[in-house]
């Protein structure tokens, strides 16, 4: 068996200073995170700790927790200590609770210091206690919360408009030496999403932590996310992701990873290559597909399974896959590693691509090659 495919890259990467987040690095030459944010009332320890487990299971790198009131500034030192990826506080308004955030052990405070401007040294003070316990911060400049200053000039929340309230907002910091930042500047709409991105990479080289805001429910945030993160992912622009749905967190992380892998950023896990199915189908494709795919869910190694519909496509898709299966005649030929191995019947088809995908993942797993 060989190593799994190197993938073909897209763009160097924008060179960005690297920040430490926790125990993950973002920025410079890190690999692109994935990050979600808890639904849980943070005050709730144990729910929110769940939440944050499952996350974790799921393949998210970091995860941030809101922080409105003082029961979730008092929660954040448990959750810190407990959870096992970099907690970040996302506070607005209220300079006691990012104190009590780094006090907490968070990994990083999302926090714009514009709003907190009014206490004027309080800034100050952020920058000094952030720097003295290695603290990064976002900036985090939302179309919906921007500056009334800059929606008057600009009439609306433009790209222009977003980067020069990020870089405001970091200049803030910046007076008192302070540099350890990440910036989001996130908008609905995709197009104005990436051209402020590219705009803000063009102008600082602070990490930046791509998203679409409310991005809306799971297919259409899905597929936002999707296109504007390819869009900028693709230029080198972009070191951490989170993809905003009105879905489970779990799910943010699962389209996260997906973009990633897809994009070559991120060695690929599972990959099922199935075909649309046509008139030519012999099989129902979708329902084998479905079938592979529920499986060998959770198998952790680089595995592509082609699961294709006729012989016209099949064997070839089948041959350059780990594993196929080219279907025709109610019958299935089997290939691993480009060879045929065997014909089963069509009802032995997913038992016999679980069974020989298996196999190869335990011969992957001797070999030390995971995903
Ligand atoms: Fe159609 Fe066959 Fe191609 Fe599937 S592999 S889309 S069934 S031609």
């Amino acid at each position: 068996l060989g190593m799994p495919d190197v993938p073909a890259k897209l763009a160097d990467r924008r060179v960005s200073r690297k920040i430490q987040v926790g125990t993950v690095a973002v920025g410079g030459d890190a690999p692109v995170s994935v990050q979600s944010m808890t639904t849980t009332r943070t005050s709730d320890i144990g729910s929110t700790l769940q939440q944050i487990a499952e996350l974790t299971a799921s393949g998210c790198q970091i995860v941030r927790v809101a922080c409105p009131t003082q029961d979730d500034a008092d929660a954040l030192a448990t959750i810190a200590r407990k959870s096992q990826i970099p907690v970040i506080a996302d506070i607005h308004f209220q300079p006691k609770y990012v104190f009590q955030a780094i006090d907490a052990g968070c990994a990083a405070v999302r926090v714009n210091p514009g709003n907190i401007k009014q206490f004027d040294d309080k800034v100050k003070e952020i920058a000094h206690a952030a720097s003295a316990s290695g603290t990064p911060i976002r900036i985090g400049v939302n179309a919906g919360s921007l500056d009334k200053r800059l929606l008057e000039r600009y009439g609306k929340a433009t790209p222009e408009a977003l980067v020069e309230s990020a870089l405001w907002e970091c200049s803030l910091f910046e007076e008192h030496g302070f540099r350890d930042i990440k910036i989001s500047v996130k908008h609905n709409d995709p197009v104005v999403m990436v051209n402020a991105y590219r705009l803000l990479a063009q102008r600082c080289d602070y990490p930046l932590h791509l998203g679409v805001t409310e991005a809306g429910p799971a297919f259409q945030g899905t597929i936002k996310s999707a296109v504007a993160f390819g869009a900028l992912l693709s230029e080198g622009i972009g070191d951490t992701i989170r993809v905003s749905l009105s879905a489970p967190p779990a799910e943010e992380v699962k389209v996260g990873i997906q973009i990633l892998e897809s994009l070559g950023l991120r060695q690929r896990g599972l990959e099922i290559v199935s075909c649309p199915s046509c008139g030519r189908a012999q099989v129902d494709v979708y329902k084998l597909a479905d079938e592979v795919t529920a499986g060998l869910e959770g198998m952790d190694v680089p595995l592509r399974v082609a699961v294709m519909g006729c012989v016209v496509n099949g064997p070839g898709e089948a041959r350059e896959a780990d594993l196929g299966v080219a279907s025709g005649n109610g019958k299935g030929q089997i290939f691993v590693k480009g060879e045929v191995i065997k014909t089963v019947p069509e009802a032995k088809i997913v038992e016999t691509l679980i069974d020989e995908a298996m196999k190869i993942a335990e011969q992957m797993e001797r070999d030390g090659v995971t995903s």
